[in-house]
Order: structure tokens, then sequence, then C-alpha cells
């Protein structure tokens, strides 16, 4: 697929970041092409499905998704690290791989039974996508699929998310 071809030569590798032996998948480049940004956006979108709801996860996801919401049509709802949102409806707690991260969803946002469909911009062991799941399902939301432009598959993301349909742009 030439446009997928091309996001693919966007994504650009960094070798030993945020820690020594990481290889990080940096997508900004992705984002800030025009072209490459309309296929994520229109992509993802057409795989939203009958969704009444874009849930974005921070910071990248917050792009992703309201790009992806305007094309398909729907709200966007951002899911905050902690200490962010002045009204918090839920709140949980994951494991890194040192110490532990807090993702919150705002108050009065998600209305119960919304069919929702979650973005993120990479998938990598699902820790972030499971919990910004948990979290729609503790406001009694009913997560539809989960997207993301890039999944990092040798790290298994995708068993954590057991149930959701995963749609992923490019893989490595
Ligand atoms: P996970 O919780 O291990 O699946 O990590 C996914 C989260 O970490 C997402 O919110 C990503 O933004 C970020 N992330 C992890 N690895 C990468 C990467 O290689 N490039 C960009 N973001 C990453």
């Amino acid at each position: 697929d030439p446009s997928l071809a091309r996001l693919a030569g966007l994504v650009r590798d960094v070798p030993d970041y945020p820690e020594p032996g990481v290889l990080f998948r940096d997508i900004t480049p992705v984002l800030a092409d025009g072209e490459a940004f309309t296929v994520v956006s229109t992509e993802l979108a057409a795989l939203a499905g009958e969704a009444d709801l874009v849930v974005g996860v921070e910071a990248r996801g917050f792009l992703i998704g309201a790009a992806v919401a305007l094309v398909a049509g729907t709200g966007i709802v951002p899911v905050r690290k902690a200490g962010k949102l002045p009204r918090v409806a839920a709140s949980r707690t994951y494991d890194l791989e040192y110490g532990s991260a807090t993702l919150e969803i705002p108050a009065d946002t998600v209305p119960a039974g919304a069919r929702v469909f979650l973005i993120d911009d990479v998938l990598a062991t699902g820790g972030t996508a499971a919990a910004a799941a948990a979290l729609l399902g503790d406001v009694g939301a009913q997560v539809t699929g989960f997207g993301t432009l890039v999944e990092l598959t040798a790290l298994g993301g995708r068993a954590r998310l057991a149930g959701i349909p995963v749609h992923t742009l490019l893989r490595y």
C-alpha cells in the first residue's frame, strides 16, 4: 500500500531513547506531514465503525484522536495523566517498567453505554491502552475498538486488550 509506505518512511528510529537499548519510534514527522496526517486520520476513522465517541490518550493520542473524531463526525474526550483534570470520573494506576503511572478520565464527558473508539499513537506493552480501556469500563462505556499508528508487536500489547478489536496501521 503506497500510502502506508509513505507513513512508514516518515517514522524516525531513535536508538537508545529514552534509555540505552531502547529503539524509540518517533512519529512526530508523520504528524508534521500534511498528506501523511490525512492518511492516518482517514484510515483510522474508517476503522472506527459505529462509535459514538473517540477517546484519545495523552499526549500524542490527542493529536491523532481529534483528527479521527473530526473525520468520523464524533466528539473527542482526553484521557489524561494524573493531576490535570478539574473533575475526574475515574482513575487507574498501572505498572511501568520502573514505577507506575495514573490515567484519569474527565467527569460528565462519556455517557454510560457510549460506544468508544480508543486512540493512541503507539501500542507497546499495552499497559497504557489497558488502563484507558479499564477507565472506560469504569464509566460504563463500551470500547468498540482501539487504534494506533504504530504497534511494536514483540512487546505483546494486543494480548492485554483481550476482547477489544485492535487496529494498527504500521507494525514493527
Ligand atoms: P505501553 O503502555 O507500553 O503500550 O506504551 C504505550 C505508550 O507509551 C503510548 O502512550 C506511547 O505514546 C508511548 N510509547 C511507548 N513506546 C513508544 C515509542 O517507541 N514511540 C513513541 N511512543 C512510545
